[in-house]
């Protein structure tokens, strides 16, 4: 049985407005779940889907009940009245065929007599075409059907399809509630350190806790200080680059920059990484100020281009050539 203590701590009050709103026939015909990536968005789509299709009512909000019919077909993946769409592997895009076929199926009635449920992960990477048409589909919601749309980049959707839309955010939790999150699930390495690694987000934080990829991202911090000494050049380091997911790179770049800002501008605490503690000094001396803003710009400029780039070995250059002319 999933109860309310399956929901992350941090999402009870979605969680219980959602039900509440259902509960009082007030529930928006498309929402839009925004939020920081990593803290559990889709979980949350998921369960809340399974909790609104399920047949039994009680009123602690703590369905679903994981025993009626629904639940059971929901469980095992074939809910008649439910469906959910993303990117698939190696697109680049949400393309228009599937909003079709999405609009198509919350046309049909619904085989359980509750409502059908549609919901669109990374609703932000929808092609220009794919938006458009689910526009039509917003603009005239089919009868007892609910689409949920999650994205980490909102205001990448356009504002037609937002002002159809009633917003629910999803903000990351307090240090408080995700370090004893993250302490729950039994993690290796230390919470404190997985969580600062992590951004704050603490389904990344868990990520990391696989050593393997604590050790990737301690590398490509060691490769830029390598580059930035011209001790190697772009092309030896770019092939192991290449191999890594492009928006988790531009995150911790982004992230070191702006953790560097902060240590030259003094202006809070920055915060420590025990891993790469000695290449982070390192860092920080090399470039003034005015390197650092520029190459933050620089890399904000990317992350539009992060999942649409089609020659993933220039994209790598591109980054590392953003550190080679830092230092020029
Ligand atoms: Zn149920």
């Amino acid at each position: 049985m999933l109860s309310s203590t399956d929901i992350y701590p941090w999402q009870q009050t979605q969680w219980q407005y959602l039900l509440q709103a259902n509960q009082q026939q007030h529930l928006a015909h498309a929402l839009l779940f925004s939020g920081v990536a990593d803290c559990g968005k889709k979980d949350f789509a998921v369960k809340i889907a399974q909790a609104l299709l399920c047949q039994n009512k009680n009123d602690q909000y703590t369905i679903p009940c994981g025993q009626c019919k629904s639940c059971y077909v929901f469980q095992a993946k074939s809910h008649p009245d439910y469906q959910h769409i993303g990117l698939e592997d190696a697109k680049k895009d949400i393309g228009v065929a599937q909003i079709r076929e999405l609009s198509r199926f919350l046309e049909l009635s619904c085989s359980y007599g509750k409502m059908t449920i549609g919901i669109i992960n990374d609703a932000d990477r929808m092609s220009n075409e794919a938006a458009n048409g689910l526009l039509k589909t917003l603009e005239e919601p089919p009868k007892d059907s609910l689409i949920i749309l999650v994205s980490s980049n909102p205001t990448r959707l356009t504002a037609t399809i937002r002002s159809r839309c009633q917003n629910l955010s999803f903000p990351p939790p307090n240090q408080n509630t995700a370090l004893a999150w993250l302490k729950a699930q039994n993690v290796q390495h230390s919470a404190e350190h997985l969580l600062s690694v992590g951004m704050g987000r603490p389904l990344l934080a868990q990520q990391f806790d696989d050593e393997s990829l604590l050790k990737q991202r301690s590398q490509c911090f060691k490769d830029i200080v390598i580059i930035l000494q011209k001790r190697k050049n772009i092309f030896d380091i770019s092939p192991q680059w290449v191999k890594l997911d492009f928006q988790m790179l531009l995150d911790w770049q982004i992230t070191w920059i702006q953790q560097c800002i902060i240590i030259h501008s003094s202006v809070s605490h920055a915060k420590q990484w025990d891993d790469i503690a000695p290449q982070f000094k390192q860092l920080t001396c090399q470039l003034d100020s005015q390197k650092l803003w520029q190459l933050y710009d620089d890399f904000l400029k990317l992350i539009p281009k992060a999942n649409h780039s089609i020659n993933q070995q220039l994209f790598v250059e591109k980054m590392l050539l953003i550190w080679l002319y830092a230092q020029a």
